[in-house]
């Protein structure tokens, strides 16, 4: 082979296994930062949804974005006017790459307190090779920096910064350890409860029947509806954008007095199609597993 053939087909195998690499990875576009309300900001794009927090004793930042968005967040962070330095915790949504890939950066940089719920610390502390579903990927995006917790979080425990309160519930399934937060914000003399979703998505492969990885993964996520049907809900978040329309929603700050992120009713109807989404993928993994049990063994 000569020369210049041998650069292009090493270019185009590059080019294939950079194409396998990436392609999970959805488009994502930048949003300028912004506050939500009171004391939340908003700091991710409108795909990976990133908050910041602020106090008068220093800053909480809930998810990371991969290791490569850490920079953009920082930025975001510093276009509001606050110092990326002054972040005292880190939290995530859950133990997924596009939410917690950064946290090893992210706690080299500002050296916060990185706070994790029980079930996704051993993710987090071996990089993600420990992820029931994706622990043996071919997806390097599933991977990142291992990086020691400095709390493990329990359901219903209490992160507490200044008069900034914030509630962990765990709300398992997508991940072993998926959280979702919960605070108060006050504006112009009225109080909003904040929901940040975790992640209720069952996600394409995984297993809710005979899962030897995760054997309660169906409970989990029975038990995350429950919860998230439970909790009182003004300002609608999530782990992502799309959860909770996001770029819908951005269009219209500041174009009226009402606050578009105030939304109970679309909070409750998000639920009820995630749940629904969920028993209807459950009923054919148990018809599915029915039909395997049924089956004669020799045919
Ligand atoms: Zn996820």
């Amino acid at each position: 082979m000569s020369l210049k053939r041998l650069i292009y087909s090493c270019m185009f195998i590059l080019t294939l296994s950079y194409a396998f690499f990436v392609q999970a990875r959805p488009e994502s576009k930048a949003v300028a930062p912004f506050r939500i309300a009171g004391n939340l900001y908003y700091v991710g794009d409108n795909y990976q949804a990133d908050y910041l927090i602020v106090t008068s004793q220093g800053n909480i930042l809930i998810n990371s974005g991969y290791e490569a968005d850490v920079a953009k967040i920082r930025a975001s962070v510093e276009k509001l006017g606050f110092k990326f330095n002054d972040t005292k915790i880190f939290l995530i949504s859950h133990a997924h790459g596009d939410h917690n890939g950064g946290g090893a950066l992210i706690k080299k940089q500002t050296g916060a307190q990185y706070m994790v719920m029980d079930a996704d610390v051993p993710v987090v502390e071996s990089g993600g090779k420990t992820d029931f579903q994706y622990g043996n990927s071919r997806d390097l995006d599933n991977f990142y920096q291992p990086v020691k917790v400095d709390r493990i979080l329990h359901d219903g425990d209490q992160v507490k910064l200044a008069d900034t309160v914030l509630v962990a519930h765990h709300t398992g399934g997508h991940t072993k350890g998926c959280t979702t937060w919960t605070m108060r914000v006050s504006e112009n003399g009225k109080t909003y409860h904040v929901v940040i979703v975790g992640g209720p998505f069952v996600n394409p492969g995984y297993k809710l029947v005979n899962n030897i990885a995760y054997p309660k993964i169906a409970r989990d996520y029975e038990h995350m509806f429950k919860t998230l049907k439970s909790l009182p809900c003004d300002i609608f978040l999530g782990a992502h954008g799309m959860y909770f329309n996001l770029d819908k929603k951005y269009a219209l700050l500041g174009k009226d007095k009402k606050n578009p992120f105030v939304d109970p009713e679309g909070y409750k109807k998000f639920i009820a199609q995630k749940e629904a989404d969920f028993y209807s993928e459950l009923a054919r993994q148990n018809a599915v597993a029915r039909r395997d049990v049924n089956k004669p063994e020799h045919q």
